[in-house]
């Protein structure tokens, strides 16, 4: 849990809202460190494809988890993601891993493994966390809480526009589809489900840009730090 030292702000909110973006412009202009907590389901994904090639033995994925070192870097780049010393970063973004990372993030043991390895990121530094369940179960004394959404439409024409940069090849409706089904798993599973905290802002960036929404969370952020 954070500590009285360091200040946390959480966004949390469904696939796509621009978490990760806003999370990160955030960081940079409050000198927080950012954490890209979905990255780290991600990465445990990534391994468990690599490993067993499919995400439905549930107790070898809590075993990958479990040994599995993760670590998040900060680089002129942006957030780099480490796999046991490897660099995933790209990796962990393609359709492949997106589509069985649900399934990977409902496993209890694969939570609990990561959800310390964030409190304990969260009492080393002040940070700005992004994910589904920080303000919920993560960092329930948050300083700041921002739960960030937008129309399903939007959230796809944006991360459509996203992978056609990296020679995604696949249809808006695909991408739509699969981003819906991933908001479903995510809000309906057991244990710690996509939700927002009753305290938590809500801020729909459905007709916002990202500038407008990073001084939105600011604003926020400067109300109550
Ligand atoms: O944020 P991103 O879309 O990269 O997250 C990938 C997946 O990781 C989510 O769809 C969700 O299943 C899982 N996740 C989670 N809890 C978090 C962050 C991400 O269950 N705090």
């Amino acid at each position: 849990m954070s500590n009285e030292k360091n200040i946390a702000i959480t966004i949390d909110g469904p696939a796509g809202a621009g978490k990760s973006t806003v999370a990160k412009k955030v960081a940079d202009r409050l000198h927080f460190t950012y954490i890209d907590t979905g990255a780290m389901y991600r990465a445990v994904a990534w391994k468990a494809l690599q490993e067993k090639g499919a995400c439905d033995d549930e107790a070898a994925i809590a075993q990958i988890a479990q040994k599995l070192d993760i670590t998040l870097e900060q680089s002129p780049n942006g957030l780099r993601v480490l796999a046991d010393g490897q660099d995933i970063s790209e990796e962990i973004r393609t359709p492949a891993v997106s589509h069985v990372v649900s399934a990977v993030a409902k496993i209890g043991a694969v939570r609990e493994r990561l959800v310390s390895l964030q409190r304990l990121l969260a009492q080393k530094a002040c940070v700005v966390m992004d994910g589904r369940d920080i303000a919920t179960h993560v960092l329930p004394n948050a300083a700041v809480k921002i739960f960030l959404t937008a129309s399903v439409d939007e959230r796809a024409r944006r991360r459509y526009a996203e992978l056609k940069q990296k020679g995604f090849s696949g249809s808006m409706e695909e991408l739509k589809a699969q981003i819906a089904a991933r908001d479903k798993a995510d809000s309906e599973r057991e244990i710690s489900p996509l939700v927002k905290a009753s305290e938590a802002i809500l801020l729909d960036t459905t007709h916002l840009n990202i500038e407008e929404a990073v001084e939105a969370v600011i604003n926020e952020a400067k109300a109550h730090i």
